[in-house]
């Protein structure tokens, strides 16, 4: 698998299908994986801070999680969004039958995504849970129950920590930091409508929900003005 690169950062040329093989084929022959989703916030940080950056340069396979980081990646790029890839790794395992394991977000939302996708594709293997709050023996409990494939919902950058840091403890294929995606998928936080992660503003209807996250905006005017920079050099 072939990168390119978007203001230093790796992001992996490939398409969600390509990549749902790779999955399945690493699961097959016990090959660890690791998956970031990049997006502009991520990329900023880690042009600012070389901890960060090390962090990322550790991974395996780079997703470009935002419009903005796709566009930016050129014509081979395919977006491909962590909640995405994290509900159509469900759906595939309900035919593969590779065993999931739910690590992160409150004990409610983790819950409700579970519920939710196992609804949706009812063979899928659910093979533990744990919250990301309470979670002193999780790396135990995950080789206890044989998981695939481990996504980790605990925000950026915990998640990512905890995948370079335990991630090989685990005995798992795949580890994948999904961020808030266990939040969206079990219905708890509602996702852009179409129209509008087309047209590239879904930062902007995150934020109208959750104020909160209007203190990203330096990033993501900051990750627009040097990609414009490297365009026109
Ligand atoms: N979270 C967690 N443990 C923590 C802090 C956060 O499990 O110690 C969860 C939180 O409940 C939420 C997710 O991590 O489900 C973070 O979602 P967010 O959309 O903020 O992630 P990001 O924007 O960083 O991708």
């Amino acid at each position: 698998m072939k990168n390119t690169s978007v203001l230093g950062v790796p992001i992996s040329m490939i398409n969600q299908r390509q990549l749902l093989k790779m999955i399945d084929d690493a699961v097959r022959s016990g090959q660890q994986m690791t998956i970031v989703a990049v997006n502009a916030r991520k990329i900023v940080r880690a042009i600012h801070e070389p901890e960060m950056k090390r962090l990322l340069m550790g991974y395996d396979v780079f997703l470009a999680d935002g419009l903005s980081v796709a566009r930016a990646a050129g014509p081979m790029t395919e977006r491909i969004t962590g909640v995405d890839l994290m509900e159509e790794i469900c759906r595939q395992s309900a035919r593969t039958g590779a065993k999931l394991f739910f690590y992160g977000a409150t004990e409610e939302n983790n819950l409700a995504a579970r519920k939710k996708l196992k609804t949706a594709y009812p063979g899928m293997r659910i093979a533990g849970h744990c919250n990301g709050y309470e979670d002193e023996d999780v790396v135990e409990k995950i080789r206890e129950s044989g998981a695939d494939v481990v996504f980790v919902a605990k925000g950026t950058p915990l998640q990512e920590k905890w995948i370079m840091k335990h991630g090989k403890s685990t005995g798992s294929s795949i580890l994948m930091g999904v961020g808030g995606a266990f939040d969206v998928l079990g219905g708890k936080v509602k996702r852009a409508p179409g129209f509008i992660q087309n047209m590239g503003l879904e930062w902007l209807y995150r934020m109208a929900w959750e104020p909160k996250r209007f203190q990203q905006i330096p990033e993501l005017l900051e990750f627009r003005r040097l990609v414009k920079k490297e365009k026109s050099r």
